[in-house]
């Protein structure tokens, strides 16, 4: 077995027990390999699908203390890993398909490898969710996207739609005004979700078309996106949308948590149960980040709750 760390080869970890396995990349996951890291932990992180997490795909924070002029979110995750590297993280690039907490050692299975620790911060984030709607699974990646950040560009010069209210939505929205030649806003009532600041940022682009008591009603198309079906949701009025060509979902976010199902315990939308320290219903697993976080989904809160995660962690394995 072979794992790679930062371009060398660990021969010897197929035997070993780590102390701490991190898992997940994300602003939680690195803050905790910081904080583990600076304990003396050696903490090893299991990066998932996306190093660095969703947050690489928002193309400025604005709200992260300590950048007044704004951060690109692949930016500040680069910064993260550095950061993490230097107090001796270790850092793979795989996906946990399988977990054993049954007893301790903890067991821990992607396709590569199996890790055995003594302790687990689970910090796997959340993805966004679909919309549900006729057109949405045939079209995804021909027009139907879930990042503006990484398909805008596509859409120079072309109609797009954003559907959602909420401060992703309303980041996209504007984002996009970059590239598309129009931008259809389309939100399900008659107020935004998200923040005032945001929200007064897209009413004052004249770039976007916001439509409200709005809900889309299928895609169209043959190889990619031709058409929207819209319907007013208080009239039932429907309206064809003739030359949209994108489809931006911005309609939140479900947690990364089905690898632990059954496992570990999450609440009815499957966030992971954690108490004021971080501690899951396991002993020795903690939680950190979005994935245990239904309400605030911010990096700096990620940042947080993986500080305790860590914390904890730490206290927990010296026998605290
Ligand atoms: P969100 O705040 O939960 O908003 C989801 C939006 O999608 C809501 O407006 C909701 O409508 C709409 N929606 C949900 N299901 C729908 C459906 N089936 N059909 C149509 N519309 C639907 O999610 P988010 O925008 O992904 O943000 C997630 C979290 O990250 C939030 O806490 C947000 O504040 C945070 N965030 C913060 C920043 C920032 O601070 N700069 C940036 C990005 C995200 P309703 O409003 O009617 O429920």
């Amino acid at each position: 077995m072979q794992i790679y760390i930062g371009g060398l080869i660990n021969m010897e970890a197929e035997n070993e027990t780590e102390k701490l396995v991190i898992i997940g990349g994300g602003p939680a996951g690195l803050t905790a390999a910081i904080y583990a890291g600076r304990s003396g932990l050696e903490p090893l992180v299991i990066n998932g699908p996306e190093p660095g997490g969703r947050i690489t795909t928002t193309s400025e924070l604005e709200n992260y203390p300590g950048f007044p002029e704004g951060i690109g979110g692949f930016e500040i995750m680069q910064k993260f890993t550095e950061q993490a590297e230097r107090f001796a993280a270790r850092m793979v690039y795989e996906i946990v398909e399988d977990v054993d907490f049954s007893e301790k050692p903890y067991m821990i299975e992607t396709e590569e490898n199996n890790y055995r620790a003594e302790s687990i911060i689970i910090a796997t984030g959340s993805n966004p969710r679909q919309l549900g709607v006729k057109g949405e699974e045939e079209f995804t990646g021909s027009g139907v996207s879930y990042c503006a950040t990484c398909d805008g560009p596509f859409f120079k010069n072309k109609e797009v739609v954003v559907v959602g209210g909420g401060n992703v939505a309303l980041e996209e929205a504007n984002y996009l005004t970059n590239f598309a030649s129009r931008v259809y806003l389309i939100h399900r009532r008659d107020k935004f979700r998200g923040t005032d600041i945001l929200a007064q940022k897209v009413k004052d682009n004249s770039d976007i078309k916001i439509l409200w008591d709005t809900e889309v009603k299928e895609i169209k198309g043959d190889n990619s996106v031709k058409s929207l079906l819209v319907e007013k949701n208080k009239t039932q009025d429907q309206q064809e949308l003739p030359d949209v060509q994108g489809l931006f979902i911005a309609v939140g976010q479900k947690p990364n948590t089905d690898v632990i199902s059954g496992i570990i315990d999450r609440d009815k939308k499957g966030y992971i149960i954690t108490n004021d320290r971080q501690e899951t219903n396991k002993e020795g697993i903690f939680a950190a980040g979005d994935c245990q976080d239904p309400r605030y989904k911010q990096v700096v809160i990620s940042a947080g709750t993986a500080t305790i995660a860590a914390l904890e962690t730490y206290k927990y394995l010296e026998g605290y």
